[in-house]
């Protein structure tokens, strides 16, 4: 006799869960269209090996809560947030947001992106409401579909960022978001707090790193477990991450190849393909189970994307001009660039501030001490606040003036006035 799974909640009236994973779902049933792909076709996960795993935390059977995706350009990225839009339409309906860095920005990537996957992909298709027809009420930044919706809007409207609860959230390019949304604060916070009332929230960040200290995808991988993708050698089978400095070439840049980490033999563009099907996700930080944090760099795009030769080629035409280095090391490294100069470390460490009560110790304070200043006329206490990795806080601090503790009486005996004595101080 043969069990079949049941997952449906009776009294909750929750949805079953569904077995299928993103990345099943995606090879059955997700088409790229001619207009958004280079690649157009029925979608193949063992295209991109590595997107398998960040789209499979995206499924409601994993336990991860919140995504980070840093990448570098040219490896498919933007598809793994796509595929889990029509996995959410077609499997696990309910409402979500997508935010662009600007308004403007969605509705672009509305048109060029969400379109074509809705369209090209028959059982979406089938789902959505064609916005075509009169009483649909679907727009470019509003797509209803049985059982939910998708709004898109940008970073730089509060209001849109505030338009209703959600259960799944999509960030994409965020470090290309402004600081600030309509002058209400942080515009990640702002669209996290919409995901507040669902137990069974997911949150996925995507972005190309920026500057180092401001990169909002650089906090939020370092908050995470941090995975990067590993590889084998063809050779020695050593697996290892692929770094730039193993990137070598002899005259011709465009015939650039890797060298091993451990045997040192040349490994050619082409065996890529093979590296890449045999790779493995593995964490570098403990975390708590809830945030996956994925880092990808472009010197993994599959072979017929960006090789390593274009890679080198487009260095050697960056290596002078700080601008276009910058852009190299963030767009293909996925790197955040080190701005020496331009962002003061005051304004980092602005970048980095709490709001937090004067006189409580914030929480993860461990240690407390007190720094005394002692001058002529008064006594200036600092009590700070210790954390780990050394981080602290000014719990308190105050200034202790001599008269405070010297009683008038004393000084009649010394025959002196307080203003005598304040005098013979100063
Ligand atoms: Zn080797």
């Amino acid at each position: 006799m043969t069990c079949k799974p049941y997952h449906m909640s009776f009294n909750t009236g929750l949805r079953p869960d569904p077995l299928l994973k993103v990345s099943e779902w995606a090879d059955g049933f997700r088409m790229l269209s001619q207009t958004a792909s280079s690649e157009p076709g029925r979608w193949r996960t063992e295209r991109t090996p590595y997107l398998k795993e960040i789209m499979d935390a995206l499924s409601p059977s994993s336990p991860v809560e919140k995504v980070i995706f840093m990448k570098g350009a040219q490896i498919g990225g933007t598809e793994a947030g796509n595929n889990w839009i029509g996995y959410i339409i077609d499997q696990a309906p309910g409402p979500m947001l997508v935010v662009q860095p600007t308004v403007e920005m969605g509705k672009r990537w509305s048109k060029g992106r969400l379109a074509p996957l809705i369209d090209d992909t028959p059982t979406l298709r089938d789902k959505v409401k064609d916005p075509r027809s009169r009483d649909s009420g679907n727009t470019v930044q509003s797509k209803e579909f049985t059982g939910g919706i998708v709004v898109v809007t940008g970073a730089n409207s509060a209001v849109g960022l505030r338009s209703m609860p959600v259960r799944y959230l999509f960030l994409d390019e965020i470090d290309a978001y402004p600081r600030d949304a309509d002058g209400e604060g942080d515009p990640v916070s702002l669209a996290i707090q919409r995901t507040a009332t669902f137990a069974r929230r997911k949150i996925l960040l995507v972005s190309t790193p920026t500057i180092q200290g401001l990169s909002r995808i650089e906090r939020e991988f370092e908050a995470s477990d941090q995975r990067y993708y590993w590889v084998p050698c063809p050779h020695c089978h050593t697996f290892q991450i692929l770094k730039w400095p193993q990137v070598k070439w002899d005259d011709d840049p465009l015939n650039a190849y890797y060298v091993c980490i451990s045997c040192e033999e040349k490994i050619y563009n082409h065996q890529k393909t093979w590296m890449l099907a045999n790779g493995e996700w593995r964490a570098a930080n403990e975390c708590n189970g809830k945030i996956a944090g994925f880092h990808l760099s472009s010197l993994y795009s599959p072979v017929g994307w960006l090789s390593w030769g274009q890679a080198a080629q487009n260095f050697l035409h960056a290596k002078d001009n700080e601008q276009l280095l910058k852009v190299w090391v963030n767009t293909t490294l996925g790197e955040t660039w080190v701005d020496k100069g331009e962002a003061p470390d005051w304004q980092r460490l602005f970048e980095r501030k709490e709001n937090y009560p004067i006189g409580i110790v914030p929480f993860g304070g461990l240690v407390l001490t007190a720094g005394v200043d002692v001058q002529k006329d008064r006594i200036e206490v600092e009590i700070v606040a210790w954390g780990k990795n050394r981080e602290s806080w000014s719990v308190d601090y105050c200034r202790l003036s001599y008269f405070q503790f010297v009683q008038p009486s004393w000084l009649a005996k010394l025959g002196a006035s307080s203003s005598e004595l304040l005098a013979r101080q100063g």
